[in-house]
């Protein structure tokens, strides 16, 4: 007999969660292997679509397949006392899974997928789950908060901790388990309207801010061709109609990877709705990249910009200047792109936040007819900047990463609500 392995995306603890085309795809593709060996099942916590007959209406949809998750307030760990925000409880209900391991009993493995450092609660109550209504089952966490926090992640009582996208442990569950590429295990959920890809892995970058490197010790990879249209094509067969890549450095060497993927859609006259949430690298966004990606359905395009500021951009990775950005745009509005649709991130609460002339930045991406979405400041570690922040605020806790909390730590709630009422106020004026 399989042995039988159940799958679990925890549910979110944190002030704000949203659905921008968030699914646990680094578990689903890790698991893959088992697909022909394992009798597998999913309990994804932040599905939307309301798979496990609870009794909340299935919330709704923007245009593009993103939607709040059902959420409840909860008392904030006594970390965010300081943060006058109201502190949640993200997916569904936590007695909806216990029915639900009831009901499908017995699983002899429970594979747990992590993401944000700072939503450990999460995993922890499932952990505790697991632990009282299937004594006998081994629980396996992999992800990005086991990659970060390793030691933290120890303190949680799993039983195998695995980084990222290491899937030895998952083949020597089931020896016989597939040695041929297999894609991500999307036929679990019942009904699925959006999907996740990616064509690469890892960015030749090293901005300071980010833990990418850490997660990806190879470096940039360009993925097989014939893999990634294998993916799509799972995707195509759900009925997805958005597809968010993934992607850390979606646009480096695209010739090898995204315009073949891109000529291989627009042959195929394949319509589905491709997006961008990881930021796109604006200084490749060439006239003919800008052409392709419009020809072969990229809907809304995120940028990464941060500030337009030289300075803070030598000192925390160069990935962009200014006229990258209004060359991007021309580019971008020039092929046909929707201007609505083109955001730039800008961080907000960066301990170098004297140098990033946040505002200055943020008029500067208004100027040009582009939206602002102000990517909250998390200090990773490990990372210089990350590690830079230990001044501020002790990382051995994970929750002291949070992404709400820690920009009001540095600048101050005051400084915060001036910045994100700007935001709102020069969006509106598009
Ligand atoms: S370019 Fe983006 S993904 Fe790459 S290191 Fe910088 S922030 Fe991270």
């Amino acid at each position: 007999m399989q042995p039988r392995i159940l799958l679990v995306n925890p549910p979110i603890y944190d002030f704000t969660a949203y659905d921008f085309w968030l699914k646990p795809f680094g578990m689903l593709t890790a698991a893959a292997c088992l697909r022909r060996s394992a009798d597998l099942t999913l309990f994804d916590y932040l599905d939307r679509n309301n798979p496990y007959g609870t009794d909340n209406a299935e919330s709704t949809a923007d245009k593009w397949g993103r939607g709040h998750f059902q959420a409840k307030k909860i008392d904030k760990p006594k970390q965010f006392a300081s943060i006058h925000r109201n502190y949640r409880r993200f997916g569904a209900e936590r007695s909806i899974f216990q029915s639900f391991i009831k009901k499908n009993i017995p699983f002899d493995h429970v594979l747990v997928q992590t993401s944000m450092t700072y939503w450990y609660p999460g995993v922890m109550e499932v952990i505790e789950d697991i632990r009282s209504f299937l004594p006998g089952a081994s629980v396996v966490l992999g992800g990005t908060y086991v990659g970060l926090c390793p030691e933290h992640a120890k303190t949680l009582g799993a039983d195998i901790l695995i980084p990222d996208s290491d899937t030895t442990f998952l083949e020597s569950l089931v020896p016989e388990s597939g040695k041929n590429y297999q894609s991500p295990l999307w036929e679990l959920y019942e009904k699925l309207d959006v999907g996740v890809i990616k064509l690469t892995r890892g960015c030749p970058y090293h901005c300071t801010y980010c833990g990418v490197h850490l997660l990806n010790s190879g470096g940039f990879k360009a993925r097989p061709l014939t893999e990634c249209i294998k993916d799509l094509q799972i995707l195509l067969d759900k009925g997805v109609t958005d597809i968010a890549f993934y992607d850390d450095a979606l646009l480096y060497q695209p010739d090898k990877t995204l315009i073949p993927f891109l000529e291989y859609v627009i042959a195929g006259d394949i319509k589905v709705n491709f997006h961008t949430p990881n930021a796109l690298h604006v200084r490749f966004i060439t006239p003919e990249i800008a052409n392709i990606m419009v020809r072969g359905g990229f809907k809304t395009f995120y940028l990464g910009f941060e500030s337009k500021s030289g300075d803070f951009h030598s000192k925390t990775g160069s990935k962009v200047v200014s006229r990258d950005l209004v060359t991007a745009a021309e580019n971008l509005i020039n092929a046909g792109a929707d201007k609505k649709n083109i955001t730039t991130y800008q961080i907000i609460g960066h301990p170098n936040s004297d140098l990033q002339q946040l505002e200055e930045s943020m008029r500067f991406a208004n100027s040009l007819g582009l939206k602002v979405m102000l990517a909250d400041f998390s200090p990773i570690p490990s990372t210089p900047d990350g590690d830079y922040c230990k001044k501020y605020t002790d990382l051995d806790e994970p929750l002291n990463h949070n992404k709400t909390a820690f920009p009001i730590i540095h600048l101050g709630t005051e400084k915060v609500n001036h910045f994100k009422s700007l935001c709102k106020k020069l969006n509106r004026s598009l």
